[in-house]
C-alpha cells in the first residue's frame, strides 16, 4: 500500500509532529490529525517542498518486505568463503544435461552412495584437484529463477555457457549471453563435444572458430586480453572436465565469494522447489544464502513458517547443519512453501507467528484495494 500516517512519517523523518503538521497546512491540507493518511504522491511532494530526507528504513511495509525486519544487520566478522553457485546455460542439444549427468555421477554424495536416485534439482561436487565444493543448480531456465530475479535475488554466481564445437553460436547461445550480461554473473565458456573431432589440427581450428564467434558476440575471452576462460571439453569421455571444475574454482577465488557463516546470523535463503511427501509431509529445497540452518531453528517463508525438523542432502542423508551455498531439503513446515519465495529465520515461534500475521494483514489490505480516501473516511467516522 502506498500510504502512510502523518505520525509515522514524522517518525521516519525524525522531525517533530507539530512542525510537519504546520508544513502540511501550508500545503493546503485541512482536518489534519496525527492519524491522517497521506498517499505516496503527497509524501513525495512534501519531501520535495521542504527538503526532508527520507532515511532508508522508510520503505513502506508491503507483503514482500515485511520480513526484512527479521534480518540481522550485516556483520563482516562472520564473513567466510562459501562455495560458488553455478548454472549451466546454452543452446538446446549443446550438452547441458550431459555435463550435469557427468558431474552428478562424480558428485560427493553420489560417490558415497554409488549413484543418486533421488535428486533435488541441485547438487554439490568436490573438485578433483583443489578439493573444493561447487553447488550446481540444474534448472536455470525454470520460471522460479525468473521470479527470484524479479525480487532482486541473484542466486547464482557463475554461468557456464556451453557451446558445441560443431554448431558454434546458435540463437539460444545468444540469449544466454544476453542473460549473463544482464544478470551480472561471471561467465565461463565450455566448448562441448570436442571428442567429435578427433584430428588434433581440425579440432584446434574448430575451437578457434568458436572462440572467434564468442569474441564477435562481445565476450572478452582470454585470447583478446579479457578474463573469460574458455575450456574445450567432452562430457562424454570426461576429457577436460577437471579443467572446467578447476576453472570455476579459480574464478570463484578471484570473485572472493563470501557469506556470513555463523549460527548467530539469522539464516536466509530461497526456496528452489517444494513438494508434499506422503511419509514426511511438506518438504522444501532451500538454497542457503547466509547463516546456518540447524534442526530446531524457526523459519518464516511466504505465508507460512516452520520449525526445522530435519535437513537432508540430495541423497536423503540427514545433516545436522547446512551452510551458505548448500541446497538442502528442509522438513517441518506448517504449510507447503512456494518455490521462489524467500526464507528468513525468526528468533522464535511467537515472532514467526507475529510476522506471518502481519504479512497476511498486508495482503488483505492489498486485496481489499483500500485507498487513502477510504481510510481517511473511516478515520473521520471513528473520530
Ligand atoms: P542439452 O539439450 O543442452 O541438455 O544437450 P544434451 O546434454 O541432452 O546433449 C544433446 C546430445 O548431444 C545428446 O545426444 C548427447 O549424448 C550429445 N552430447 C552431449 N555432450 C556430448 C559430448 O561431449 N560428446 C558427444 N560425442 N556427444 C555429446
Ligand atoms: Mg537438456
Amino acid at each position: 500500500p502506498n500510504y502512510i500516517s502523518v505520525s509515522k512519517l514524522a517518525n521516519l523523518l525524525n522531525c517533530r509532529m507539530e512542525s510537519l503538521l504546520q508544513d502540511l497546512k501550508k500545503l493546503g491540507f485541512s482536518n489534519l490529525s496525527q492519524g491522517y493518511i497521506l498517499s505516496r504522491e503527497y509524501v513525495e511532494l512534501i519531501l520535495q517542498e521542504y527538503d526532508y530526507r527520507l532515511p532508508d528504513s522508510s520503505k513502506e511495509l508491503t507483503p514482500d518486505n515485511v520480513y526484512d525486519a527479521l534480518r540481522t544487520p550485516a556483520n563482516p566478522r562472520f564473513l567466510q568463503k562459501r562455495p560458488p553457485v553455478v548454472t549451466i546455460m546454452g543452446h538446446v542439444d549443446h550438452g547441458k544435461t550431459t555435463i550435469i549427468d557427468y558431474l552428478r555421477k562424480s558428485s560427493v554424495v553420489a560417490q558415497e552412495h554409488g549413484g543418486i536416485t533421488q535428486h533435488i534439482g541441485s547438487f554439490q561436487v568436490i573438485t578433483p584437484v583443489s578439493k573444493k565444493k561447487i553447488t550446481f543448480l540444474d534448472t536455470p531456465g525454470h520460471p522460479v529463477f525468473l521470479k527470484m530475479r524479479q525480487r532482486g535475488a541473484n542466486i547464482t554466481d557463475i554461468i557456464v555457457l556451453v557451446v558445441s564445437i560443431e554448431d558454434s553460436i546458435m540463437p539460444q547461445t545468444v540469449e544466454a549471453i544476453k542473460h549473463a550480461k544482464n544478470s551480472g554473473n561471471e561467465l565461463i565458456v565450455a566448448i562441448t563435444k570436442i571428442d567429435r573431432i578427433s584430428q588434433p589440427k581440425q579440432r584446434e581450428k574448430a575451437i578457434e572458430k568458436v572462440t572467434n564467434d564468442l569474441i564477435s558476440n562481445g565476450i572478452t575471452v582470454e585470447k583478446v586480453g579479457g578474463d573469460v576462460q574458455v575450456i574445450p571439453i567432452s562430457a562424454k569421455t570426461g576429457e577436460n572436465m577437471d579443467l572446467l571444475e578447476e576453472a570455476i574454482i579459480l574464478l570463484a577465488d578471484v570473485m572472493d565469494i563470501k557469506a556470513e557463516n555463523s549460527l548467530k546470523t539469522m539464516a536466509e535463503g530461497w526456496i528452489l522447489e517444494s513438494r508434499v511427501s506422503k511419509s514426511v509431509g511438506n518438504v522444501a529445497t532451500v538454497l542457503v544464502k547466509k547463516g546456518v540452518l540447524q534442526k530446531g531453528k524457526i523459519l518464516v517463508c511466504g505465508n507460512t513458517y516452520g520449525k526445522v525438523k530435519n535437513i537432508r542432502n540430495e541423497a536423503g542423508d540427514q545433516l545436522s547443519k547446512a551452510f551458505p551455498s548448500d541446497a538442502v531439503e528442509v522438513l517441518g513446515w506448517k504449510q507447503l512453501p512456494v518455490a521462489g519465495d524467500q526464507v528468513i529465520e525468526a528468533k522464535n515461534e511467537a515472532t514467526a507467528k507475529k510476522f506471518v500475521s502481519k504479512r497476511l494483514a498486508l495482503l488483505e489490505i492489498e486485496k481489499e484495494g483500500l485507498t487513502v480516501e477510504k481510510l481517511n473516511e473511516q478515520r473521520a467516522i471513528e473520530a
